[in-house]
């Protein structure tokens, strides 16, 4: 029926004086035009939409004047209860969604029916050898191929008609904590894929390998391994003139876990890496240098993975100021010239113009609160740190903290506005030197910052929760690349929203939340939003089959937000309903209504039977081995369990958790290797003395 109509219109169209067809009745099933939806953009084959990565698309059937009747078309319900990140792909009337733990799924893009799924079987066990859940950004596509990345470090090639496997690469030591969340990306004959774990020892870098064989390619390290064995390159032994120390012994980091963009014409492929490990310089580092290529935007040549130039947002890294955010490619008139730019966003807080030819630095500004650095030196490139940004003695409240100003949620570009719709945090963190040997010595496979993290545990005051709220914070704002200014910005609520999609008609939509919602481009005006029963973390995309225009988003709670941030998002108790989400001018489906939540009371917890100073011991070792999953303070967002409320047969086989590893298979290791019987009993007691405080409070 709805390609009869189309076919009608161009008829009409065709035959008749260009006058604009009758629009349907807005109450009718046909909402918009069907002949204004532009062929080019009817599929998103790519994650950034194009190479350029804009995000912007040129469908304009769903606009200002007629969201108010956008509805879901349908919903797709994923299995997994962890976090989803994904930029879904539609390419030939298919949906291809990927989920926690690396599974994708392969959906009728216009009904929702599953067509197949595929299950890489990921060890549960090497949940802890990631930062922040078992997420996936998402698949790539070519030739009648679906590529993923696994979080156990293979690169999978699935026969797109049947989800059959057509070829896997293993792309890591899997003796080593690496892990794989991000999008890998197509450039000419090569499927390129980067990993992380640079907060766990490990040494990054990013591999190509032949789309129809799965061969390797090429591989380009970000640092500097041991000089010892040989560099593999002049480039290597370039970097490692800015490097200091053993640096090799602590992995060096410079994970290239999201970030990537190719531009074809120039044959330049664009890589974002990460931050060093561990964070504190003077640990990885003594003495200081830029420690290249941390935080830096590197060009290669995608057919060789040869070095072309880079940019270092962040010489000498210090505060997991990563340079993975996303890198989106455009022609913009800088100064009255032409330029062939590259823009990004790094946590850092400072929006970087370059020139992606050369890799020049054409302008730079604080796109958010940064009080690291005053400005950029436009003569040297480099930041201007602030006095103190380096001084670690006691506790420095550095912004952006770890999270960034920017994390991952990509975002968009908008041509006809000029604007580029930025995701933004703004949150503070807290950095202290480490006084005890376990934070200074290097260690894999147990989150290993170089700092102290007890400097994390919330204050034990009634009203964190509204501290919290005030002082953890994400905003959209839309800025001007061209004159580096804000042009709007929305009020800031609580951070975790999604990547923003940018369409022809003049909508921006982003998940916030646990809403979907759409703006107007030009002046942030809300125009439509949609409860999504969860958080709505994943970056929405569109696409257009038989004349119809329609939205779809990948939501569930988990990622960064869910574990490591646990101890901000504690009050907030987001439940996990991951779905996928589609939505279309006149959707009527509605998702199940959902239950009011329970309560549950804590426990009574058993006396504490240690003295305080023993108490204490355990809060540092618990800071130090657990919080990175259980929340600073014990306050678990409740992705991974809040520890207070264990009961007595929890507490009982304490040690068979902690140090025997009984609960591998749902994500909890042995710890054995670090902690021993005595220090886990000091953590207990720590949970025991926490679970009685808020027990206390409960019950007064
Ligand atoms: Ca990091």
């Amino acid at each position: 029926m709805r390609l009869f109509s189309l076919v009608l219109v161009l008829v009409l169209l065709a035959c008749s004086k260009p006058e604009t067809p009758q629009k349907p009745d807005s109450s009718a099933e046909v909402v918009a035009d069907p002949v204004s939806v532009a062929l080019p953009d009817s599929e998103w084959a790519k994650h950034g939409l194009g190479d350029d990565e804009q995000r912007f698309s040129s469908l304009d059937q769903i606009s200002p004047d007629n969201i108010g009747n956008l509805g879901l078309a349908w919903s797709f319900d994923i299995s997994t209860r962890r976090g989803i990140e994904a930029t879904p792909l539609m390419v030939d009337g298919v949906l291809y969604v990927s989920g926690s733990w690396s599974i994708v799924y392969a959906l009728d893009a216009k009904t929702g029916a599953l067509k197949w799924f595929y299950d890489p079987k990921v060890p549960r066990s090497t949940l802890a050898n990631g930062c922040c859940d078992a997420v996936n950004r998402g698949v790539a596509y070519a030739n009648g191929k679906v590529f993923v990345g696994t979080y156990d470090g293979r690169l999978v090639a699935l026969a797109a008609e049947t989800g059959e496997v057509v070829w896997e690469a293993l792309t890591v030591d899997q003796s080593q904590p690496y892990t794989i969340t991000g999008a890998p990306r197509i450039a000419k004959d090569n499927i390129i894929i980067g990993n992380a774990g640079a907060e766990l020892g490990v040494r990054g870098y990013v591999t190509a390998y032949n789309i129809e064989s799965g061969d390797l390619a090429w591989r380009f390290y970000t640092v500097p391994g041991n000089p010892a064995n040989g560099f593999e390159s002049k480039v290597l032994e370039m970097a490692a003139k800015t490097w200091n120390g053993e640096w090799w012994k602590w992995g060096g980091g410079g994970t290239a876990w999201d970030s990537m963009s190719y531009d074809p014409e120039l044959n330049l492929f664009y890589v974002g890496v990460g931050n060093g490990s561990p964070w504190n310089q003077s640990l990885r580092s003594p003495g200081g240098g830029d420690n290249l290529f941390l935080s830096s935007i590197v060009a290669l040549r995608p057919d060789t993975g040869e070095y072309v130039w880079h940019y270092q947002t962040t010489p000498g890294e210090t505060w997991d100021y990563t340079a993975t955010q996303h890198i989106m490619l455009a022609d913009l008139s800088i100064d009255g010239k032409e330029r062939k730019v590259l823009m990004q966003a790094p946590k850092n807080g400072f929006f970087y113009i370059l020139d992606r030819v050369t890799g020049e630095l054409l302008s730079a500004e604080k796109f958010t609160v940064a009080n690291w650095a005053s400005h950029i030196d436009m003569d040297t490139g480099r930041p201007v740190e602030t006095e103190t940004a380096r001084i670690f003695d006691g506790v420095n409240v550095i912004i952006p903290s770890n999270g960034g100003g920017h994390n991952w949620p990509p975002m968009s570009y908008n041509p006809n506005t000029g604007l580029v719709y930025i995701p933004t945090m703004i949150f503070p963190g807290n950095f202290k030197a480490p006084t005890r040997d376990m934070d200074r010595l290097p260690r894999q496979s147990t989150y290993n910052t170089g700092f102290d993290r007890t400097a994390l545990v919330p204050p034990n005051v009634p009203d964190i929760d509204e501290i919290f709220a005030s002082q953890f914070t994400g905003k959209l704002v839309a800025w001007d690349p061209v004159t580096q200014k804000e042009k709007w910005s929305l009020a800031p609520g609580r951070p975790g929203s999604s990547g923003t999609l940018s369409t022809a008609g003049n909508l921006v939509f982003q998940g916030v939340q646990e809403n979907f919602v759409a703006y107007d481009a030009r002046s942030g005006e809300q125009l439509w939003s949609a409860e999504v029963q969860s958080l709505a973390a994943g970056s929405p995309i569109t696409y257009a089959i038989d004349g119809e225009q329609y939205i779809a988003i990948a939501v569930g709670f988990g990622g960064g937000i869910g574990a490591e941030a646990g101890a901000i998002s504690h009050a907030w108790k987001a439940k996990n309903r991951s779905r996928v989400l589609v939505y279309k001018l006149g959707g009527s489906h509605t998702l199940p209504p959902v239950a009011a939540e329970v309560e549950r009371p804590i426990p009574k917890p058993a006396p504490v039977t240690v003295s305080n100073e023993r108490v204490q011991e355990g809060l540092v070792l618990f800071q130090r081995h657990c919080s990175f999953c259980h929340g600073d303070g014990l306050r678990s967002s409740g992705l991974t369990p809040d520890l207070r409320w264990s009961g007595a047969a929890i507490h009982e086989i304490w040690q068979d958790i902690v140090r025997g590893g009984i609960l591998e298979s749902r994500g909890m290791v042995s710890f054995g290797q670090y902690v021993s019987a005595e220090d886990a009993e000091s953590i207990r007691q720590y949970v025991l003395s926490e679970a009685n405080r808020v027990y206390d409070l409960d019950n007064l």
